[in-house]
């Protein structure tokens, strides 16, 4: 299979694909994202505790930043207790 013809106007460029994931943060208009909202940062971790790749997630570049820094604090809180013995 060949594939489809590419098309290279202006417009083209910035929709590979017409189908394009928003970014769920930024349809909730959440500028931030909390690293205590365990369920919603869930989704965006494989069962073997990988940060999805943004091409799958489909969250934007800022957020899928502030992902990786919001998964990454809740492991190690997840880690670390609140208190010790
Ligand atoms: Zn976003």
């Amino acid at each position: 299979m060949a594939g489809p013809p590419k098309k290279r106007s202006s417009a083209a460029k910035k929709e590979r694909r017409t189908k394009r994931k928003v970014c769920s943060f930024c349809a909730d208009k959440l500028p931030d994202i909390n690293y205590k909202d365990v369920p919603r940062l869930r989704k965006y971790v494989s069962e073997r505790g990988k940060i999805l790749p943004r091409r799958i997630s489909g969250n934007c570049a800022k957020h899928q930043r502030l992902l990786t820094v919001a998964v990454k604090r809740a492991r190690i809180i997840a880690f670390l207790p609140f208190t010790s013995e």
